[in-house]
């Protein structure tokens, strides 16, 4: 195959050219395939590349593969391109927004990837009430760094980094001083929220996103970036629960309801932890991919005398369902002293028979995301058994009909943006 071989580019080069610099660092391995060039720059502009004199200078290379800015076809004025809900119709559409300059402990996220979670859906919807519009969506968000602030310590420019559901925290409170920032008070959330110095924080479905080194994730190298963006969120909120909940070793009977972004995570992490996993689905369709992610059994929730005869077998259940359910029916399939985590987010209440926890000792639970250490740690034990996501790729032209194919529970099993091929300042 033939390759293209790119000097690295001199101090400052990468900064002046974030996105390309991003391409140039995902695919240079021992040069630059072709091929998978011509993903990003026209034909022409491959072969005069690699009709150059090797190697070529990364500025020669980042002039050629520079898409056209479509900051002017944007609404709004800022240093940042991203997509933005405007109403609660949750349509998409471009808009240039600011972010704050680069802090002394900041670093310059440029996005490759940004997952697309039903939270997402929920939010640009209004389903949980009324948002901060304009809203840009996206808490899956991975990279590389293109620069960093003077006093950052954890990353340099090139390493493979990742943003996840929250970007700030008070620091000061019981949670923040107990390493549990997620249920800070003051929790500044990814989008949809507002940071300390009073800027809006807006999401992943954008150029790059400045983050503080602190709240900014180690990606392993081993894992291949398109399928790891849903690990920021999806990964995470199924992997605290199993852990914490003790149901993250071998022989531990665990049942994931719904198939979608967090459930299939669910199902790869407890069975790359040693579990016995069953997935609980409204649809027989999924059984074979289920048993490929590790399942053992998928049980169809319509499926009456199933459930009868799985009644009091499970130790732990985590149901990720996006819309209202019946949970007597899942506590009814745990063991005495079984725990059932709640972390789908549907928009309404649902009524629990208590005699259902009484009487065997069950307990409730629900679960938000995860705190920083154990982000890096999950994303670690994924290098370490190689869990990835299983994803449909798309560019952000395409994130509209995505959101309805969310909606509809058609997709397998995670939609992630492709920002490199989308967005251009
Ligand atoms: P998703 O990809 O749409 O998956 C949700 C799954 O729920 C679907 O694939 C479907 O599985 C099942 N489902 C959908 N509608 C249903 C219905 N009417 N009755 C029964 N089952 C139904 O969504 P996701 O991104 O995984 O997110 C799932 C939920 O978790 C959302 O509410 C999201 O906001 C929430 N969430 C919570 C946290 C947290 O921190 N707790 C973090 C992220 C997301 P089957 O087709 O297999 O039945
Ligand atoms: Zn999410």
């Amino acid at each position: 195959m033939p390759r293209i071989h790119v000097s690295a580019p001199r101090d400052g080069a990468a900064g002046k050219f974030p996105r390309e610099f991003a391409l140039f660092q995902a695919m240079n391995t021992d040069g630059l395939d072709e091929q998978a060039l011509a993903k990003y720059a026209d034909a022409g502009v491959v072969k005069e590349l690699a009709g150059k004199s090797s190697p070529v200078a990364f500025e020669d290379f980042a002039q050629a593969v520079k898409m056209p800015s479509q900051a002017q076809d944007a609404e709004g004025d800022g240093n940042t391109l991203g997509w933005a809900a405007r109403d609660k119709t949750g349509t998409l559409a471009p808009l240039m927004f600011n972010r704050r300059e680069l802090g002394d402990l900041d670093v310059f996220l440029q996005i490759a990837y940004a997952g697309v979670c039903h939270s997402d859906l929920h939010t640009i919807r209004a389903e949980w009430g009324q948002p901060k519009y304009p809203v840009v969506p996206g808490h899956e968000i991975v990279g590389f760094v293109a620069e960093v602030g003077p006093k950052v310590t954890k990353f340099k420019v090139g390493d493979r980094a990742g943003v996840g559901v929250f970007v700030d925290s008070c620091k000061e409170c019981r949670q923040c001083k107990g390493k549990d920032e997620r249920y800070c008070p003051k929790l500044v959330q990814t989008y949809n929220s507002m940071h300390y110095d009073g800027i809006q924080a807006q999401g992943g479905y954008s150029t790059h996103i400045i983050s503080n080194e602190d709240y900014t994730l180690h990606v392993p190298d081993n894992l291949d970036l398109t399928r790891v963006a849903p690990l920021l969120c999806a990964g995470i909120t199924v992997y605290t629960p199993l852990v914490e909940q003790g149901l993250n070793k071998p022989g531990k009977k665990v049942g994931v309801v719904g198939l979608g972004g967090l459930g299939h995570m669910a199902v790869k992490l407890a069975a790359a932890m040693g579990a016995e996993v069953t997935v609980l689905s409204r649809s027989k369709a999924k059984e074979a991919e289920a048993l490929a992610m590790g399942a053992k059994h998928l049980l169809v929730s319509s499926d009456e005398e199933s459930l009868k005869q799985a009644e009091k077998t499970f130790d732990g259940i985590i149901d990720t369902v996006s819309a209202k359910h019946d949970l007597n029916a899942e506590l009814r399939l745990l063991a005495p002293h079984g725990k059932l985590v709640v972390v789908g987010l549907p928009p309404a209440p649902v009524e629990i028979d208590h005699r259902l926890l009484i009487t065997s000792g069950r307990s409730l639970a629900g679960s938000m995301i995860g705190n920083l250490a154990t982000t890096q740690e999950m994303l670690n034990f994924c290098g370490e058994h190689n869990v990835m996501c299983d994803v449909e790729v798309i560019t952000m032209a395409y994130i509209n009909e995505a959101m309805h194919r969310l909606e509809e529970g058609d997709v397998r099993f995670r939609f992630v943006i492709d920002i490199n091929k989308s967005l251009a300042l």
